[in-house]
């Protein structure tokens, strides 16, 4: 091989190296979900997954006393009752947007969606549309890509950058999951011990619509007010976590 060649193979070797490097990278950055607040100020999210449901009534009794802001990651089943239970989930969810909590998605039937993005897709969008139609009869304008999406379980798969782009949402909202889904293997210390220890700046945690947050949830507020932490959400305004900062992985 002459110099100029072996110069050439080289420069390819080279190139096709940064190249895989360059693609691989791309391809890692799988990071479709955010867990916290990019900020150095004292403020957390709160959220509550699995409603709306009457026992949400209770949790935001609490947020009440302590002026906090939540986001209710709800289900498409549940939010349907909006209209069709004779306005007793209507006053619940409401009464969210009146106290300036923010309505997430959480899927239609909270499955698993790791084999059916399409199944997925339909979901989320048919939740997501629900949810503006409510807040539209609240008086305020939000498209499908405004509202905040967690996926049930948490769970991952390759189909969330499609569904990401199909519902033109930024990301999706994960955090730090705590065990309180299961009282009976989870007591009300353990919850809180979990919740405090996790406790920073930006923090997106993640609890559950359930009648035992009413058990440990006063406490932990207690705590996030002495501590000097606000809330945040996505509500325009006052409370909006773009105040603070973008969300981040
Ligand atoms: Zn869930």
């Amino acid at each position: 091989m002459n110099k100029s060649r072996f110069k050439f193979v080289n420069i390819f070797f080279l190139f096709t190296l940064i190249f895989c490097f360059a693609f691989n990278l791309s391809s890692l950055k799988v990071n479709y979900e955010v867990n916290r607040i990019s900020t150095n100020e004292k403020v957390v999210m709160i959220t509550f997954d699995d409603g709306p449901s009457p026992t949400d009534e209770n949790i935001m009794d609490i947020l009440k006393e302590y002026n906090y802001k939540a986001t209710f990651f709800g289900t498409g089943i549940n939010y349907a009752k909006y209209f069709e239970d004779g306005g007793k989930t209507k006053k619940i969810v409401d009464r969210m947007i009146d106290e300036g909590h923010s309505l997430g998605n959480h899927s239609y039937y909270h499955n698993n969606y790791l084999l059916n993005t399409k199944e997925a897709y339909e979901e989320f969008h048919k939740t997501s549309d629900m949810i503006v139609k409510i807040y539209k009869i609240n008086g305020i304008e939000k498209q499908i890509s405004d509202i905040p999406v967690r996926m049930p379980y948490l769970q991952y798969h390759r189909g969330m950058g499609y569904l990401q782009k199909q519902l033109e949402i930024d990301y999706f909202v994960r955090g730090y999951l705590g065990c309180d889904y299961d009282e009976s293997i989870c007591g009300k210390d353990k919850i809180l011990k979990q919740y405090k220890s996790h406790l920073k700046k930006g923090q997106i945690l993640v609890a559950h619509t359930r009648d035992y947050a009413t058990e440990w949830l006063p406490d932990l507020l207690d705590f996030f007010k002495k501590e000097g932490y606000k809330t945040a959400n996505f509500e325009e305004g006052e409370f909006n976590y773009k105040n603070y900062g973008g969300l981040v992985f």
